[in-house]
């Protein structure tokens, strides 16, 4: 099998870390687990090993999905479709999410995570090292894991060097797991994210330049700081501020 590079196809080739990531989903009997990114199947044969109930695999590359289907369990279904676009909540109210997710596609990936979590309240991602670090809030601060940590908790599993791939990749990977929170923000995730990247843009700037002074006040945040010494909980008050 030739693998693609523009689909972002590393295979995880170590049973250690496999087998780690599909603990780390704590599955419980019967749950129903989508899987992103399936490629040849390594994970999915692996997950099949947990007392799955439902595993949908989503898989971009016709090819991989030919492979995929080879794999026989009838508790499995491949679909070919993007992960940044599908509609998770047409398989389920209750779904884990899990996946060596393709690096140029994972934080479009875990965007549209985002935009679905009143149907997933758990998944565990590999990504690329920086990114994941960043969204387990060990890095520097991005929109996207504010978007993120609004609605989930989220921890830091582990690193994965480049030569547990076929091929390697350039980078260190690591792993997340998410967790959905109790206390969940009611508010429309596309103005909330459109608000957090206009805020992210330009980020030295200083907040006065972004926003009114009244919603500033309003909101009690010093206008003189910048975007990354804002807490998660600021964001929130100053989006409910500039939202009324
Ligand atoms: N899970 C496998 C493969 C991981 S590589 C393993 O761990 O070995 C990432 C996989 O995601 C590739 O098979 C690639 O074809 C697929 N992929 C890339 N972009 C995608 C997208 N937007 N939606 C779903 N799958 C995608």
């Amino acid at each position: 099998m030739r693998l693609k590079k523009s689909y972002g196809q590393h295979l995880l080739k170590s049973s250690g870390v496999l087998k780690k990531i599909a603990q780390a989903l704590e599955i419980e009997g019967g749950d129903t687990v989508i899987e992103i990114g399936g490629g040849t199947g390594n994970l999915t044969r692996v997950l099949l090993e947990e007392p799955i109930g439902k595993l949908y695999v989503l898989e971009l590359d016709e090819d991989m999905v030919t492979e995929l289907k080879k794999i026989e369990d009838p508790r499995l279904e491949v679909i070919n479709a993007d992960a940044s676009e599908f509609d998770f909540c047409t398989l389920g109210e209750n779904l884990r999410l899990v996946g060596n997710l393709p690096y140029n596609m994972g934080s479009l990936i875990i965007e549209n995570v985002v935009f679905h979590h009143g149907c997933v309240p758990a998944g565990v991602f590999m990504l690329q090292k920086e990114v994941a670090l960043k969204l387990a809030g060990k890095g520097d601060i991005s929109w996207l894991s504010v978007f993120l940590n609004t609605f989930y908790e989220v921890e830091y599993i582990m690193s994965v060097p480049p030569r547990f791939f076929v091929p390697p990749p350039k980078v260190d990977s690591g792993v997340i797991r998410i967790r959905r929170k109790e206390e969940l923000p009611q508010i429309d995730l596309e103005r909330f994210k459109s608000f957090l990247t206009s805020l992210f843009s330009m980020r030295r700037k200083k907040l006065r330049k972004k926003l009114s002074e009244e919603v500033l006040s309003k909101a009690g945040i010093d206008p003189n700081l910048r975007v990354e010494q804002l807490s998660l909980g600021d964001f929130l008050k100053l989006y409910n501020v500039y939202e009324v």
